[in-house]
């Protein structure tokens, strides 16, 4: 697969990575996941310098079980908010593991396609890993004059919009 950084690349040191892997592995173990027995945590970085992360929470419903990424966006927007510039996701022996389907659309909506992934074959940027994302940006183009009074503007603001607006 193509799209494969080098560390030197990711604007993150290898002790920054460690750091967020290692925030990913303490959430890992406050996961809730008696069902499957497949705790996961994640940690990303925001461009304010915070770290935020989350962990999987499963319930007796089984579809309604939180992969750790829902914590982790919660978490973001509950302390502040702000973009996510790297990320990285470990499974129950603390080895990188890469978001399902829904969760990188969760991560887009908060990191855009230059986020920089953890991924078992290496750093990848989200635009890699999610290619022809749907995000912010297309709910101000695909906008008919009926529902256009709806913008709060906070949309048309995303720095990610001007990377998709062919
Ligand atoms: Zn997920």
């Amino acid at each position: 697969m193509t799209g494969l950084l080098e560390q030197a690349d990711t604007g993150l040191s290898e002790a920054g990575w460690e750091a967020l892997r290692a925030a990913a592995r303490e959430a890992m173990a406050h996961a809730y996941a008696p069902y499957s027995g497949y705790p996961v945590g994640a940690a990303a970085l925001v461009e304010d310098g915070r770290t935020v992360s989350g962990c999987n929470v499963e319930n007796a419903s089984f579809g309604l079980g939180l992969c750790a990424e829902c914590g982790l966006v919660s978490r973001l927007q509950a302390t502040g908010g702000g973009r996510l510039t790297h990320f990285a996701c470990v499974d129950g022996r603390g080895e990188p593991l890469v978001p399902c389907g829904r969760c990188r659309q969760l991560l887009y909506e908060f990191g855009g396609p230059d986020l920089v992934l953890e991924t078992p074959a290496g750093f990848m940027t989200l635009a890699g890993m999610l290619p022809q994302a749907f995000g912010p940006e297309h709910l101000t183009t695909g906008r008919t004059a009926a529902d256009g009074k709806a913008s709060d503007g906070q949309v048309a603001d995303d720095p990610a919009s001007d990377d998709q607006a062919s």
